[in-house]
């Protein structure tokens, strides 16, 4: 079986605080886009758990999130693994704030589940997701939804409205549990507005949702960092982006657009600084 793990961006993303447990309680819309790695599940005779990707530097053992998810799935369904290989074509950037491996461990859970006959409904993929990785159970759902709590609290919410979707990613990568880390000293000099932007999908307003995206981590992010990020927004919104802000804990950046001609002049424009730059559509 083949199928398709999608990037996921945030369109807002806010730390409401730390919880006794040491996670943060986060609010944050999340929305799947056409960004995707391709993922193929086979059979084996042999009776092993083998995962392989094209890219050499990620794990191709039970570390690997695919992996984890497929031995979660056979646990929770309570009979021993069945020979599997798995193989991940990844397109999304690793360690870019698109949820890349949660997505890769929500499309097993997903195609595992088909392969044997829908046995689990999607709430209880969810549930198993949790276990992987905070933002599997939102990639098991897709689309567009407010996700609450450690991530894991979802309310699915109407569809973004189709638009264009240019985003880029810089050279570098960014620590995720040292941005959290840092995020309880640093003064928070703007937050978004989810419940305005929820309102806006409501009315099927993408300009309203546009206006409104914003995402703390960009507050916590090194100065140097800080300012690439911006450089990348200012393009994106010069070339016309209706808004335009960082997915995740980044560093990925990016605009939506409602002209397809404004994306197309941002991705030429963004070619020229160092990174990977995508046209993508929401999903
Ligand atoms: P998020 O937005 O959820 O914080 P991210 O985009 O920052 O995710 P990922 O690309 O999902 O980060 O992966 C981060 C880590 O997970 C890397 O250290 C990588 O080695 C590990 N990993 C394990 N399995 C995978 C996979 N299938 N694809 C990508 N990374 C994986």
């Amino acid at each position: 079986m083949e199928v398709r793990a999608y990037a996921k961006l945030n369109l807002t993303l806010d730390v409401l605080g730390k919880r006794p447990d040491g996670y943060h309680d986060l609010r944050m819309i999340m929305q799947s886009i056409d960004l995707a790695d391709t993922i193929t599940l086979e059979e084996n005779s042999i009776g092993a758990l083998q995962v392989r990707t094209n890219l050499h530097f990620l794990p191709d053992n039970e570390k690997n999130l695919a992996s984890q998810a497929s031995l979660r799935w056979w646990e929770a369904k309570g009979v021993p693994p069945r020979g599997l290989n798995i193989s991940i074509d990844k397109k999304i950037p690793v360690c870019a704030g698109m949820a890349g491996g949660s997505s890769d461990a929500a499309a097993v859970l997903r195609a595992l589940n088909q392969m044997e006959g829908d046995a689990l409904s999607l709430r209880e993929l969810a549930k198993i997701g949790a276990q992987v990785g905070s933002d599997v159970p939102y990639c098991v759902l897709g689309g567009t939804a407010l996700a609450e709590g450690r991530g894991d609290l979802l309310t699915p919410l109407p569809p973004l409205p189709k638009c264009w979707v240019v985003l880029c990613k810089p050279e570098f990568s960014i620590s995720t549990p040292a941005l959290f880390a840092k995020i309880d000293s640093v003064r928070l000099r703007c937050r978004p507005d989810t419940q305005g932007a929820v309102a806006a999908l409501e009315a099927g307003d993408l300009h309203g949702v546009a206006r409104r995206m914003y995402n703390v981590f960009e507050d916590a992010l090194p100065d140097h960092r800080r300012s690439r990020v911006n450089d990348i927004k200012n393009i994106l919104i010069q070339c016309g982006a209706l808004g335009a802000s960082m997915s995740g804990t980044g560093p990925t950046a990016f605009g939506l657009f409602d002209s397809e001609g404004c994306a197309r002049e941002a991705l030429e424009q963004l070619r020229d600084l160092s990174g990977e730059v995508f046209l993508s559509q929401t999903v």
